[in-house]
């Protein structure tokens, strides 16, 4: 990862530097060219148009015009007749040049009428030439060659490109410095967020990412954060549930083994005896077959699968489950009653709903006292559906009132043992009502027995589910 940010940022960096290293330089360059062409353009036509007042190009009458020109600051200015013979050099060496003939192109161009002006920068120089025909009014008389070698302004443009370069050296320097640093932070970063991962994936779910960062790595790290500490939590419920679901489990399983052992190992054991094992076995297994179900229900409760969810009117809900339990409260003589509002309708899964107010009230007709009374009140107050489940019984002793809605939690197995129960009918309530938004709490009544509150918010619309 570090490697292939260093190379991008390489690849960018070096973009931009051959960029700035030949662009202005070519331009300044051409600009220089072209402002030396223009000039030595200027300087000849000046020349030759001076020159033009003559009939013929002789070296006196060329020489004392020049001179009259004054000094031209160039590095040669040649002046030829029609035939190309040299009749002024202002290097002034007539022994070398004077009626020589010139034989330089441009020159020869010029002759035949035609301007020639060009300029490059080679060797540290520029080098810039012109030459132009002298023209009178019979044709050419002859040609004016202009030659400058400048090395001063060749060293400027020099000396731009070695600055330039100057910076580029250090800038790269400076670019490359941070872009390592940023990469390895960068790659440190994400690398620590990789071996997070790579811990939660394992399974060690108390790993968490240190970055705290503001930017979207940190954002990411905050998540995954977040993400581990619900499966720390997922873990640890499923642990505990299933530890205790199999610890559940075990007891009525030994039981039955062994009783299945005493009666198989016992062949002089009496029918009476053997019918009372073979109903225990079967008491046993009916527990096992309620403890798994409510199990189910748990795991259905627990998981994420959304479920139907709508409008859902509590009094008819309470109405139906006080009908199914009506034959239960008869047979431990318990009385049933109920005052239910109109209007308490809620946003929630009938079934579960159904399931709450079921265990509640089959709670208060189990651990009631023969000739007792259970009491169901519904009504709403301040937003939400409070529903009160009240009972006639022995209550909970109050140091074991926050334990009652634990997993497989029974308040005292000696005085509920009668009482047939998995402990889970509270924790079931609890996580549903929990689910739905709402509270559960219970007290003991002072008058005696035990009161359930159950409030659930009120849905805004009021069409019941079907
Ligand atoms: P169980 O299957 O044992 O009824 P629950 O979770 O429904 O399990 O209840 C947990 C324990 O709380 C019960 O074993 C019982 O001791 C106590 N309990 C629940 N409801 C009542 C009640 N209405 N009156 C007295 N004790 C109760």
């Amino acid at each position: 990862m570090q490697l292939k940010f260093g190379l991008c940022y390489l690849a960018i960096l070096l973009a931009c530097l051959i960029a700035i290293n030949i662009l202005p330089v070519a331009r300044c360059r051409d600009m220089l060219l072209k402002a030396k062409s223009s000039s030595l353009s200027n300087q000849a036509s000046l020349i030759a148009s001076s020159l033009s007042s003559l009939n013929e190009l002789q070296e006196e009458e060329v020489q004392q015009i020049m001179e009259l020109l004054g000094d031209l600051q160039l590095s040669r200015v040649l002046v030829t007749d029609e035939a190309g013979r040299i009749v002024y050099d202002s290097t002034g060496d007539p022994v070398d040049s004077m009626g020589k003939y010139a034989l330089f192109a441009e020159l020869l161009v010029a002759l035949e009428g035609n301007n020639v002006f060009y300029a490059e920068l080679k060797d540290g120089a520029i080098s810039s030439r012109a030459a132009m025909p002298v023209l009178n009014r019979s044709g050419a008389i002859g040609a004016v060659y202009l030659f400058e070698y400048d090395t001063a302004q060749a060293a400027l443009v020099e000396d731009l490109r070695r600055s330039l370069l100057q910076i580029s050296a250090i800038a790269c320097t400076g670019a490359v410095l941070i872009s390592v640093l940023l990469g390895y932070l960068m790659s440190r970063r994400i690398r620590r967020i990789l071996d997070g991962i790579h811990g939660i994936g394992a399974g060690r779910y108390d790993t968490r990412i240190q970055d705290h960062g503001r930017d979207e790595l940190g954002q990411i790290g905050t998540e995954i954060n977040r993400l581990a500490d619900r499966l720390e939590q997922n873990e640890g419920v499923r642990t505990r549930f299933v530890s205790d679901a199999s610890h559940e489990l075990k007891t009525p399983l030994a039981a039955i083994t062994l009783l299945t052992d005493s009666i198989v190992q016992n062949d002089s054991m009496d029918r009476a005896t053997i019918r009372e094992f073979v109903c225990d076995i079967g008491q046993e297994a009916a527990r096992l077959s309620r403890v798994t179900q409510k199990l189910q229900e748990l795991t259905r409760i627990g998981s994420k699968t959304r479920e139907r969810t709508g409008a859902v009117d509590l009094k008819r809900v309470v109405t139906e489950a006080m009908k199914m339990l009506r034959a239960f409260g008869e047979g431990k003589h318990v009385e049933l009653q109920s005052s239910l509002s109109e209007g308490c309708v809620i946003n929630a899964n009938s079934d579960d709903i159904h399931e709450v107010i079921f265990n509640l009230a089959e709670n208060a007709i189990k651990y009631n006292r023969p000739g007792g009374k259970v009491m169901v009140l519904l009504f709403p107050r301040d937003g939400n559906a409070e529903l009160l489940v009240d009972d006639t019984g022995e209550g909970v002793p109050p140091e074991k009132l926050e334990h009652i809605f634990d997993r497989f939690y029974r308040v005292d197995e000696s005085r509920t043992g009668e009482q047939s129960g998995s402990g889970l009918g509270l924790s079931i309530v609890r996580d549903v009502v929990e689910k739905h938004g709402g509270t559960v709490t219970a007290q003991n009544r002072p008058e005696g027995g035990m009161r359930f509150r159950v409030c659930f918010p009120l849905a805004e619309e009021k069409e019941e589910q079907s």
